[in-house]
């Protein structure tokens, strides 16, 4: 299934049209997106039964998060082997884990203000939570996702670093975290241990990799988190981002207002941003 956030409210997209949830579903689910989360296996089970009577289209522009509500949001630090490089860092031994606070979170095509000098791009791939997890076991840790999406963890560095080694508060300017096109559950990605991560600045293909050079894979993210904190249903992991950010490009390369950042990976999408004056 692809589950998006449509002005709001939670719909099923289907041959490129949109079903409301909780039009479809005569209230039983929806109209929130968090409230899908709420029971994911109980929505994934029953929305085959639906019908796609009320089938209508849809601009992008009113796309939002499709997981715009959750209680926590984390994000990974140095999780790609080529970035730890570029940035001329050891690999971490555990998850190097900050937070993008909720504010952050974005739709997928919205405008991203130029809150600095040196704002920078990250495309990574975003998992959301379908069920509580706690102390869960890699080899269990794919049964706790609902689903992937496509995330930019824009990163405002100067205030990044300004705050020492805790980057939270540079990565969570209003707008800093766009997520989308949409959610695409696991049953259609056809490996998701293996996704194509790219960004474009305007025409320059800036990211390029596969998901195999992550540090920490998906699941062993989740059991690492979940083993110190419970995950709950509907909360967003971004997963790290390969080589290719503007800091460590020679020279170094940060946003312009104007600038397109396009960010693609694999089965799950397109999202796109353009910088515009804060
Ligand atoms: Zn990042």
């Amino acid at each position: 299934m692809k589950i998006a956030n449509i002005s709001g409210r939670a719909h099923l997209l289907i041959d490129g049209q949109a079903l409301d949830v909780a039009e479809a579903s005569g209230g039983e689910f929806g109209p929130s997106l968090q409230s899908l989360y709420d029971d994911f296996a109980a929505f994934v089970a029953a929305a085959p039964s639906w019908s796609r009577d009320g089938l209508t289209a849809f601009s992008t522009n009113e796309l939002g998060s499709p997981a715009p509500q959750p209680r926590q949001v984390f994000a990974i630090g140095l999780n790609y082997h080529g970035h730890a490089e570029e940035a001329g860092l050891p690999v971490p031994q555990v998850p190097a884990t900050f937070t993008k606070f909720p504010s952050s979170l974005g739709g997928p095509f919205e405008p991203v203000p130029r809150m600095g000098e040196t704002l920078d791009w990250e495309v990574e791939i975003v998992a959301v939570i379908s069920r509580e997890a706690y102390r869960v076991s890699e080899a269990d840790a794919w049964g706790y996702i609902a689903g992937l999406a496509v995330g930019q963890d824009y990163s405002e560095r100067t205030m990044q670093f300004a705050a020492g080694s805790q980057f939270s508060l540079g990565k969570s300017y209003l707008g800093f975290g766009p997520v989308g096109p949409w959610l695409t559950t696991l049953d259609e990605v056809s490996d998701r241990d293996n996704l194509h991560l790219e960004c474009w600045i305007n025409e320059d293909k800036v990211q390029d990799a596969p998901s195999t050079d992550m540090v920490f894979s998906i699941p062993s993210l989740i059991a690492q988190l979940s083993a110190v904190t419970p995950l709950w249903p509907g909360d967003v992991i971004f997963t790290g981002t390969p080589a290719g950010v503007g800091i460590t490009a020679q020279p170094a390369r940060f946003l312009q207002v104007g600038d397109v950042v396009r960010s693609t990976i694999g089965e799950l999408g397109t999202i796109h941003n353009t910088i515009v004056a804060p």
